[in-house]
């Protein structure tokens, strides 16, 4: 059988049965945001890795190594705010084409070193080696969040509300407009909101510890995949369902005004792009006042947009009359199938 076939997340099955363990530090091994383990204390110890590669995760035409310097850790960070925890800690490894600019090699030190320091992480190893081919960037971030405390992508149930923090689509739609053609090496404040989002996700350290450390989520996830693949973490995973208002979608301004010149269905980069970094989670009925009023200490808005069902396993996308909505697109990507995976 081709890989193609088993797919990137049955080969990820696949690894998980194989290394299945049982280990007393070990509290969450293979299969959620990031691993977590008990460590003495009262603390656990989350970790996570994320494996960048030239031609795959990005384009060196498209991007700049400055921002690539800041995305190769945020994406892990932003693992790390899906937990609810504290990123502490980070491993770089990296292999290098041998015609690799030298300044480029430096801008990219220098977007990671201006994330590192704002988000207080510091590089304690890594790896470098030749490349024969392109540019491999692999990060792994090391963090704490309090035992109590880690959200899990299990937990939600029948009932729950679905909330997201900021806006959908955003980084799709940033992509789109970079592939027309704009530089990416304009200064920051000058490239349209949607492609900021893209080069330089904010990872929603400050919220998720928010979140976790009132114990408002009863699961949570980041969005890399896109919301419909993602969502589905969080309840298809649990055999639950989930009914999605589609008005409610939180919509940036730049979106509303520019995605019909890209897409002729307006939700669809929404419900289906992916690398927003946005944290996806539940929250029982009873505590969404108290999520209300938690989150005017965001950086960022947060949005109620549907809620878990019964057991259909299904995600429905309903429109303001509460119609289901035809989704005729396909919902996440898939490495190996080089496509979108129903
Ligand atoms: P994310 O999108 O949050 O980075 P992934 O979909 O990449 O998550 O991974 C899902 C789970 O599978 C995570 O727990 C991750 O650690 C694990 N995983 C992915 N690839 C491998 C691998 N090659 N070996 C072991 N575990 C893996
Ligand atoms: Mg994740």
């Amino acid at each position: 059988m081709d890989i193609e076939e088993l797919g990137e997340f049955g080969l990820i099955e696949q690894i998980k049965e194989s290394f299945k363990c049982r280990d007393h530090l070990l509290a969450i091994g293979i299969g959620d945001d990031t691993a977590a383990l008990n460590v003495p204390g009262d603390k656990a110890t989350l970790i996570t890795t994320d494996l960048l590669l030239e031609g795959v995760h990005f384009d060196l035409e498209l991007n700049s190594a400055y921002y690539l310097g800041k995305k190769s850790l945020s994406v892990n960070l932003s693992d790390i705010a899906a937990m609810g925890g504290t990123p502490r800690y980070f491993l770089l490894s990296l292999g290098i084409p041998r015609r690799y600019p030298v300044e480029s090699l430096r801008e990219f030190f220098r977007g990671l070193k201006e994330l590192s320091l704002n988000y207080r992480v510091k590089l304690i190893g890594g790896d470098t080696s030749a490349s024969t081919g392109k540019l491999m960037i692999s990060v792994t971030v090391l963090g704490e969040a309090p035992r109590g405390q880690v959200v899990r992508r299990t937990g939600a149930e029948v009932g729950d509300q679905i909330f997201v923090t900021g806006t959908l689509g955003d980084s799709l739609l940033g992509l789109y407009i970079l592939r027309n053609g704009i530089n990416p090496t304009r200064s920051l404040r000058k490239l349209p909101r949607v492609v900021r989002k893209h080069l330089d996700p904010q990872p929603r350290i400050k919220e998720g510890k928010l979140i976790a450390g009132k114990g408002l989520a009863t699961a949570m996830i980041d969005l890399s995949d896109g919301l419909l693949a993602d969502l589905g973490h969080l309840t298809r995973d649990v055999g639950l369902g989930a009914k999605l208002w589609r008005e409610k979608l939180p919509l940036s301004n730049y979106y509303r005004r520019n995605i019909l010149s890209f897409e002729q269905d307006k939700w669809k980069l929404a419900l289906t792009g992916g690398e927003d970094y946005e944290l996806l989670f539940t929250v029982s009925r009873a505590k969404v006042k108290q999520l209300r009023h938690l989150s005017s200490r965001f950086d960022c808005r947060l949005t109620r947009i549907g809620e878990v069902v019964e057991g259909s396993e299904d995600i429905t996308v309903v429109d303001k009359n509460d119609k289901p909505c035809k989704i005729n697109y396909l919902t996440g990507y898939d490495h190996f199938r080089a496509r979108f995976a129903s």
